[in-house]
């Protein structure tokens, strides 16, 4: 039967040629979303096998966290930074599902969802996602939930302060600028579940790290935390 499909697939992609969202070559049998090329020149992680990662030790002290991966490490010309770059600013909607997508079959081979209960995107300020029309971190928890088909909540965790730009601050300035700027609602829906919180990038991990304290906050819950890429000074 796999052989019939094989010759469907290659049937189907001579009229629609599948393309790697990277750099537009056609993808071939058994690649998926990007080609092999791009994912191998991608700066992967692999945080998702390893525990105590760097990520998951740049939040100790900072916050309580179950387990924590990026897909792949951000810096200047990074191809995950052109397709962030995409995602956020050109309305590439599709981009976040993808690779979300891509990245949940990984999370998944690997166990790192195993327990994890609802999806939670890290909120965007609301002027912001009314002005973009979306919030890119929901679409690569959909991505990621359509291989897990577990529920993404955007109705949970909420954004109900603002915060000015994170970069130019010090670290106390940061926590600071972002505590208090995420409130739970509904927190008897949470109680005693693992929570999974999304983002895009993680550049200081203030944001996550005031996300994870709200969450906890709220209740008796375990969080845990993805992103698609990491800032490389995060991971040093
Ligand atoms: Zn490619």
């Amino acid at each position: 039967m796999s052989y019939i499909k094989d010759i469907a697939d290659d049937f189907i992609s001579l009229f629609l040629p599948r393309l790697c969202l990277a750099c537009r070559s056609q993808l071939v049998r058994g690649e998926e979303v990007l080609c092999t090329d791009c994912l191998l020149a991608m700066a992967r992680t692999d945080f998702h096998t390893r525990r105590d990662n760097m990520l998951e030790q740049a939040f100790w002290g900072r916050c309580i966290v179950e387990r924590a991966a990026a897909f792949s490490v951000y810096n200047r010309g990074s191809r995950i930074r052109k397709l962030i770059h995409l995602l956020k600013y050109s309305g590439r909607q599709d981009i976040g599902r993808l690779l979300g997508r891509l990245y949940g079959s990984y999370l998944a081979s690997g166990g790192f969802m195993e327990g994890i209960e609802i999806l939670i995107p890290v909120p965007l300020d609301p002027a912001r996602e009314r002005r973009r029309g979306y919030n890119q971190s929901r679409c690569i928890a959909e991505g990621i939930a359509s291989y897990s088909s577990l529920p993404v909540r955007s109705d949970i965790l909420v954004r109900t302060g603002k915060s000015g730009s994170q970069t130019s601050r010090g670290r106390y300035e940061r926590w600071e600028n972002v505590e208090g700027l995420f409130t739970v609602r509904r927190p008897g829906e949470i109680q005693g579940r693992h929570l999974m919180v999304v983002d895009d990038v993680i550049t200081t991990g203030s944001t996550i790290e005031a996300c994870v304290n709200a969450l906890h906050d709220a209740g008796d819950v375990k969080v845990s935390v993805v992103a698609l890429a990491v800032a490389q000074k995060l991971t040093l």
